[in-house]
């Protein structure tokens, strides 16, 4: 917390420096600033004291999110965050009762039970952001996990190489896979991805090198072109450190998606995310 007013000071000046070089249709979105979906959140065991639930609503209100989607390890604080507040959080379930099975979870088979257990006892409209590379998926875990993402009609976050992606939809084609920091791989290779496989979406998190300072690279502004309703943009709150970025995240988004159409930029903003996750609570 106690970095919060420099942020905020700096959020503010990157505003308004930011403001002079948006289009006119932008004016109206100044004043009502453009509603974020970010994909790309957690809320993990060690935000827990630091940010209580009710402190990190407030930011993530303070951000003008229009929804998170959050996952943690444990579980525990997904559930946390969305009983504080429903409207905004969609829970996604990690398979991680604790951070350190990040390397380790795809060859203990006791994940499987555990997801089973929160499976039956909460809602979610996805599984992830897991990490899984490689032939690694092709592993009984990640192929138990892809299995109850399609018993439960749920979309798997899956932080992954490209090849991880191609192993998970050969093993069910129907699958609807978000591609957590598409990959950290380059837009070429992302829209290639994009183009082969029609049910995988991109989430932007944690990667400057699409956009910076309010400028959109060449080749990234290709693929957004090309698949407006294919991306999205994330936090990643991976440490509770972090939790203070979502604020100047979204406001640093909105300085990027400002140089786009507004159409796509609306696309990539929240519309995606809202068409995709925003009502699969209520539905079911
Ligand atoms: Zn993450």
């Amino acid at each position: 917390m106690k970095h919060a007013p420099a942020l905020f000071r700096r959020r503010q000046l990157l505003v308004s420096s930011g403001l002079a070089a948006l289009p006119l249709w932008a004016g109206a979105a100044a004043a009502s600033p453009l509603p974020i979906f970010d994909a790309h959140l957690h809320y993990s065991h060690d935000a827990w004291d630091p940010l209580p639930p009710a402190q990190a609503v407030a930011l993530l209100r303070q951000a003008g999110l229009k929804r998170a989607l959050v996952s943690s390890s444990s579980d525990e604080g997904t559930q946390m965050l969305y009983e504080a507040a429903p409207d905004l959080v969609l829970p996604s379930l990690r398979p991680y009762r604790n951070r350190s099975e990040i390397g380790t979870w795809t060859r203990d088979a006791t994940v499987v039970a555990h997801l089973e257990a929160r499976l039956a006892k909460y809602r979610y409209v996805a599984i992830g952001e897991f990490h899984v590379f490689g032939a690694d998926a092709d592993g009984t875990v990640m192929r138990r996990v892809v299995a109850l993402a399609r018993e439960h009609n749920l979309f798997l976050h899956s932080h992954s190489d490209a090849d991880a992606i191609d192993r998970q939809f050969r093993q069910d084609p129907d699958a609807r896979i978000l591609w957590a920091h598409a990959g950290f791989d380059t837009p070429e290779n992302v829209r290639d991805m994009l183009r082969r496989h029609p049910r995988l979406w991109c989430d932007l998190a944690f990667r400057s090198d699409h956009a910076s300072m309010g400028r959109v690279d060449d080749g990234w502004r290709a693929a957004f072109l090309e698949f407006p309703d294919r991306f999205m943009v994330g936090t990643d709150t991976f440490t509770p450190e972090r939790w203070h970025y979502v604020v100047d995240h979204a406001d640093s988004a909105r300085l990027w998606l400002a140089t786009l159409p507004p159409a796509v930029a609306e696309r990539i903003a929240w519309r995606n995310g809202e068409e995709l996750f925003g009502q699969r609570l209520a539905s079911r």
